[in-house]
């Protein structure tokens, strides 16, 4: 990739991602491969005012090793300098940069459970800490970066450099990088016009949001009262704004997991736990998936839908113009930071607590009383079309149009 193209989405991440704050710390993970990039990282950071710029460097090949030699008990040791770490972090405000370059699958060749007992002694270990990325105390962003392995699973019929072109060519584009243009100033209006559609969906609170294709789709989703539409960017207490996901094209919210009832079908495939779903389909009745079915995989489909009692019902529903940058490539990234800007897209399980006035601050009996859902499971799956019809129901039965021929009109 070109250097002033490299400089031009570094400048992005680090301005109109992370946005960090003269005098303020950023702290940056990255993969060693991309050493480059998070070098142009640090020096758009120091710019814009930074006081300091530490990075936690990981190598994928590394952390496959790991997992691999270590035995279940060293990986379920958490040193006592790692937590300090994260609470010096978070008592001087910090802003978070992820530079994200994962092979999807990375780990499939391990014993699940050794993977399950890590991540939870972590979970278990650093819960308080999360706080402060997940209520956006301090800003936080995400952007990513190509690598061969993940390349060529995206591309499998590309050489591997050509595959790697492809990938950059692809995330460029999904995030607004171009030769020719001010990729910040984009993203301004691109934050405005999510934000405009939040404002007027927060405004009309739906009751029910109804879906209409000429695939077969016809469903309705009710939407939990006092719901809050959430898209674009975020702000920290301090009014500090932020996009935490670089790309993202979603206005997102909460539906009632007792209230969505009809069928949805699928518009794109939906890789969970490494294996590719293939038109597949959902029946509701009162909220609860009654029946299903899919072309390919429908075992690993059954699987999700049996996790747990929450993996039935919904936890969110997005809006997406079907003409978005990401859905006009028509690629399968196999990374949810891409797919699941692709397209109108509902998840199973877990709902975003943000997506309804006081969700924060509910214990999970609180939310569940209001119609929120939980459950291990959230996986998003693509259910736009171009010719998808969106109707918003109110309480007294007034609709409004909200999409037409696969994108809003509102
Ligand atoms: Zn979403
Ligand atoms: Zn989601």
């Amino acid at each position: 990739m070109n250097s002033e193209i490299l400089k031009k989405y570094a400048k992005l991440a680090v301005v109109a991602g992370a946005n960090v704050q003269p005098g303020q710390l950023l702290v940056i993970s990255s993969s060693v491969t991309d050493w480059q990039f998070t070098e142009y990282c640090v020096e758009e950071a120091y710019k814009a005012g930074a006081s300091a710029v530490m990075i936690n460097w990981n190598d994928e090949n590394i952390s496959h090793m790991n997992y691999e030699y270590q035995s279940v008990e060293t990986l379920c040791e958490i040193p006592d300098w790692y937590e300090e770490k994260t609470k010096w972090e978070h008592e001087k405000k910090c802003a978070y940069l992820h530079i994200a370059s994962r092979t999807p699958g990375l780990l499939r060749d391990i014993d699940p459970e050794k993977i399950k007992q890590a991540s939870l002694a972590s979970m278990k270990r650093m819960r308080k800490y999360q706080a402060y990325t997940m209520n956006n105390l301090g800003q936080w962003s995400i952007v990513a970066l190509p690598n061969p392995k993940w390349a060529k699973i995206v591309f499998p019929d590309k050489s591997e450099e050509e595959a790697v072109q492809a990938l950059w060519d692809a995330i460029l584009f999904s995030v607004r990088v171009r030769e020719d243009n001010d990729p910040i100033a984009e993203w301004e209006q691109h934050d405005a016009e999510l934000l405009k559609h939040c404002d007027i969906l927060n405004a009309h609170q739906f009751k029910t949001m109804h879906f209409e294709s000429s695939n077969g789709t016809d469903l309705k989703v009710d939407l939990v009262k006092n719901h809050i539409w959430v898209g674009g960017g975020c702000k920290t207490p301090e009014g500090v704004f932020f996009n935490p996901n670089m790309p993202t094209e979603e206005c997102f919210c909460m539906p009632d997991r007792n209230n969505v009832n009809g069928k949805v079908y699928a518009t794109k495939p939906l890789n969970y736990n490494g294996k590719v779903i293939e038109d597949f389909w959902f029946e509701f009745k009162d909220g609860t998936v009654v029946d299903y079915g899919a072309a390919k995989e429908v075992e690993a489909l059954k699987a999700l839908l049996e996790t747990d009692e929450g993996s039935r019902h919904l936890g969110e529903v997005a809006l997406i113009s079907y003409d978005s940058p990401i859905s006009n490539l028509n690629i399968l990234f196999f990374n949810t930071l891409f797919d699941e800007n692709a397209s109108c897209h509902l998840a199973l399980g877990r709902c975003y607590p943000e997506n309804v006035e006081g969700g924060i601050e509910m214990e999970e009996e609180q939310l569940a009383a209001v119609g929120g859902n939980s459950s291990m499971n959230h996986v998003d799956f693509m259910f736009g079309t171009p010719d998808m019809k969106v109707t918003g129901i109110k309480e007294d039965g007034t609709e409004v149009p909200v999409f037409l021929n696969g994108n809003f009109i509102i």
